[in-house]
């Protein structure tokens, strides 16, 4: 089996089930309970909690465990929305955010939010003077990803904060980091919040984090009775949070080598696929490595994922949470309905091998001589 969906999402790494596997036997525990049992597991809260806040430098306090990064979005949305309608009700978001973004927006349109969408250059970088421009003194929240899902494109968060302070001090800069965590090196400074995703970073599915500053206000979307943490209140799902942890640790350790590996890989999918009649590479200066994003010409993303798939080769639509729809990126940047109609997403790992990107590259170019011959003759 070769797997290159990483972006949708990965493999827990073995030591981080390991953890899990431990946690989940040895910590039988509710953290909230008085006695000896709930005690120890508190203290493996405490100190996972910590070990990821040291990681990105930010205090405890400032960071809540989630399912995952949709609803560390709908917190940072929904709950810095309402926190602060009295000051405005104008949200700005980018046009290459992923869906939940867009979901969570319609929901607050309702709630009587209005909602602008910044454009972007022809590599994807947030075009700062509309940007500017979109700005107005009720402009109460922006929400820029740190690295777009589907062509990987990366943002200058801190230079985006800055032309948002110049026109308004009070309005929050979110960002949802979940493709960019574990890839490349983020700055939780940059932004009063962020989100991201357990497993996305060879952690396990269902556990997440979103990220506030203590000076941010945001109203909780879920009502509970623990304590412990009012945004989020419930029994602490210990396992996941203990390898979670790990995960986060492990991730991000040796970034740039990582990447320069990827980076080699990536570019030899580009050098051999540019080579086919009628595909097309959506790789712009600031993609990051990881994400490869190619439109297919005529041929149906479906058909080709599932003809890879008789190879045993796994690779994505534009997002694995809108399968089988228009790539919004592809069209944000390229402006191209049948660019971006036609996409599909190659996303590699350090875990990727030369070999797999190898087989990859025979059976596409068998499978793609194929579909190819078929569509043109149409
Ligand atoms: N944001 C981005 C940028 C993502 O790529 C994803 C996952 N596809 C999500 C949010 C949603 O994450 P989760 O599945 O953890 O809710």
């Amino acid at each position: 089996m070769i797997y290159l969906d990483y972006s949708a999402t990965t493999p827990m790494s073995y030591d981080v089930l390991e953890t899990y596997n431990t946690v989940a036997k040895d910590f039988i525990g509710n953290a909230n309970s008085l006695h000896a049992l709930g005690i120890k597991s508190k203290k493996l809260y405490e100190s996972s909690k910590k070990q990821i806040s040291d990681i990105f430098n930010v205090l405890e306090s400032e960071i809540v465990f989630t399912s995952g990064a949709t609803e560390s979005n709908n917190m940072a949305l929904i709950g810095a929305s309402f926190a602060n309608s009295k000051k405005g009700n104008h949200i700005i978001v980018s046009k290459l955010e992923h869906p939940s973004i867009y979901k969570i927006c319609d929901y607050l349109k309702t709630q009587g939010f209005d909602i602008s969408y910044v454009n972007n250059d022809k590599d994807g970088l947030i075009d700062f003077e509309d940007l500017k421009n979109l700005m107005r003194p009720t402009t109460i929240l922006v929400s820029i990803c740190a690295v777009n899902s589907e062509v990987g494109v990366r943002q200058p968060l801190k230079m985006i904060r800055q032309v948002i302070h110049k026109e308004n001090e009070n309005t929050l800069f979110h960002s949802d980091m979940t493709q960019a965590v574990g890839k490349v090196v983020v700055n939780l400074h940059d932004v009063d919040m962020a989100s991201f995703s357990g497993h996305k970073i060879y952690g396990p599915k269902g556990i997440g984090v979103f990220y506030k500053t203590s000076k941010v206000n945001v109203v909780p979307i879920i009502i509970g009775s623990t304590k412990e943490d009012n945004l989020r209140p419930g029994t602490i799902p210990l396992p996941l949070i203990a390898s979670l942890s790990k995960a986060v640790r492990l991730s991000t350790m040796d970034l740039d080598r990582k990447e320069n590996f990827i980076r080699r890989l990536n570019e030899k999918i580009c050098n051999e696929l540019s080579k086919l009649d009628g595909i097309k590479i959506n790789k712009t200066k600031i993609s990051i490595p990881h994400i490869l994003n190619i439109s297919l010409d005529e041929i149906k993303p479906e058909t080709f994922i599932h003809a890879l798939e008789e190879y045993e080769i796994y690779v994505g639509t534009n997002t694995a949470c809108s399968s089988g729809e228009l790539s919004t990126s592809v069209m944000a940047i390229y402006n191209d309905k049948k660019r971006a109609t036609t996409t599909i997403r190659i996303s590699l790992s350090h875990l990727t091998t030369t070999d797999e990107v190898n087989k990859f590259l025979n059976s596409f170019k068998i499978i793609y001589e194929k579909l190819h011959n078929l569509v043109s003759r149409d």
